[in-house]
Order: C-alpha cells, then structure tokens, then sequence
C-alpha cells in the first residue's frame, strides 16, 4: 500500500479498492484560479490518476490573494503550467496534462477525451454554458462552484440524475475590468466542497450535493443547503427543447 494515501485507503468507505478507482479516474479542472488551484491540489493529493487542467491565463499579481496553487516566482507564466509543476511536486505519481487554451464550444469535447468529471473553476456563465452542455452531451457530472466576495455556492449535477446548471442559472454577467472582489477562503471553501463531491461521485459514495446546492456566506459563518428542481423549459436540458431527453 502506498504510505501516501494510508490516512485514507483506512477509511471503511475508500479502502484499497477506492483508492484503485481514485487512480482510474480522469477529472478536467476548468480553470486553474481561486476554484481550481485549490481543488487541483486536494485532487493531486487524493491519488486521481489523470488530472487534465485548462486556463487561458498568465499569472498576475492581483491573482495571489487567492489562487493558492502558484507562486510570485511564476507571474507571468502561464497559470497551466504553474498549477501542473506545483501538482507533480506534490504527488509525482499522478499524471497531469496541461492544456493552456480558452475553453469553448469549439475544443471542449476533445478535452473531455479520457475524462470522467467536470470540475468548474471557471469565473463567468458563458463557460459554465459550454462546460454544461459538454456535461449533459457526454452524461458526465458537473462540479459547479461560484464565488463573490465572502460567499461561495456549490453543486453537482449530474445528467440524468438533477437539474443541470441552466436550470438554475441563467444569464450572465460579463465579468469586467478586475471581476468582483473576493477573500482568499471564500474560494477555498468552494473548492473544499468541490473536491469533496468529486471524490465521492468517483467512489460512488455518500450523497453528492445532487438537486442540492449550498451556500456559504462567509461574513456571518452561515451555511444552508437549498433544493433544486429541474426546468421543464431548460434550454439546456428541458424536455419542452429536448424531447428525448429524460431528465
Ligand atoms: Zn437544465
């Protein structure tokens, strides 16, 4: 047994036989900023086999207050490439492909080759829309988290099993010049709640935040989970749009 994971592989719910599964596993990170520098390093640490990350983006000062992953070392850099270094020094025996491109329509299913989940660490809706068609069109779960200031929101969803993201959110706002203002921990919770989920929906563990979303405001430490329920007239999953579909 691999020392590493021995905290873990002890617990009745993963034992050896979860651990072989957490290597199986391949999981896209969409975004390597406040969300997925911290989720990039609980799955790295967890022993998922194939962690496939995307960004876009440098490395810029105004980033550091939150995105954990990287260092000052790397601004500048490209934030795949600072998140992928940071991911095999902390566990060298997985593997971690970096793939520095703008998430679209246009290349999400070839990232979706050998992936099994969609973690979200994107920071805008018209993203989110590509990552949640890609989820319903592949059936593979959704790992949603939005951030603002102190607060944080998480849910998984999964097709054919919840509401998908469309459902509950719609429109967009452009994010301009900065973004909103956020606190370092308010990304860190999300991202907690967002590794947590990943890791159960890959055992088959526990209840995933499924038709569940919760909700942290940070400044006065409360946390409630609501229910979600599909939209009959979801453009994304809707049976009014999408007839065949049995959500
Ligand atoms: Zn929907």
């Amino acid at each position: 047994m691999d020392e590493r994971y021995v905290r873990q592989i002890i617990l009745p719910e993963i034992g050896p036989q979860g651990q072989e599964r957490l290597a199986r596993a391949g999981v896209l990170i969409a975004g390597v900023g406040g969300l997925g520098s911290v989720t990039a390093l609980y799955l790295a640490a967890a022993g998922i086999g194939h962690i496939k990350i995307a960004d876009h983006d440098s490395l810029e000062p105004s980033n550091l207050n939150r995105q954990i992953i990287h260092s000052e070392a790397f601004l500048g850099q490209p934030k795949v490439i600072s998140a992928a270094i940071r991911m095999k020094a902390l566990n060298p025996t997985i593997r971690v492909t970096p793939v520095q491109t703008r998430i679209s329509s246009a290349n999400i299913d070839a990232l979706l080759d050998g992936v099994d989940i969609i973690v979200d660490g994107s920071d805008n809706y018209e993203t989110r829309q590509v990552l949640n068609r890609a989820s319903l069109r592949h059936g593979l779960p959704f790992v949603y988290a939005g951030v603002r200031g102190f607060d944080a929101m998480v849910s998984s969803f999964v097709p054919g099993r919840t509401a998908c993201f469309e459902c509950i959110v719609t429109g967009g706002e452009a994010p301009s010049g900065r973004g909103p203002g956020i606190v370092g921990p308010a990304a860190g919770m999300a991202a907690s709640f967002q590794a947590m989920d990943t890791l159960k929906l890959i055992l088959g563990i526990g209840k995933p935040l499924e038709n569940r979303m919760v909700c942290i405001y940070g400044l006065d430490m409360r946390i409630h989970c609501v229910n979600l329920i599909s939209n009959p007239q979801c453009k994304a999953c809707g049976k009014l749009y999408n007839p065949d579909k049995r959500i």
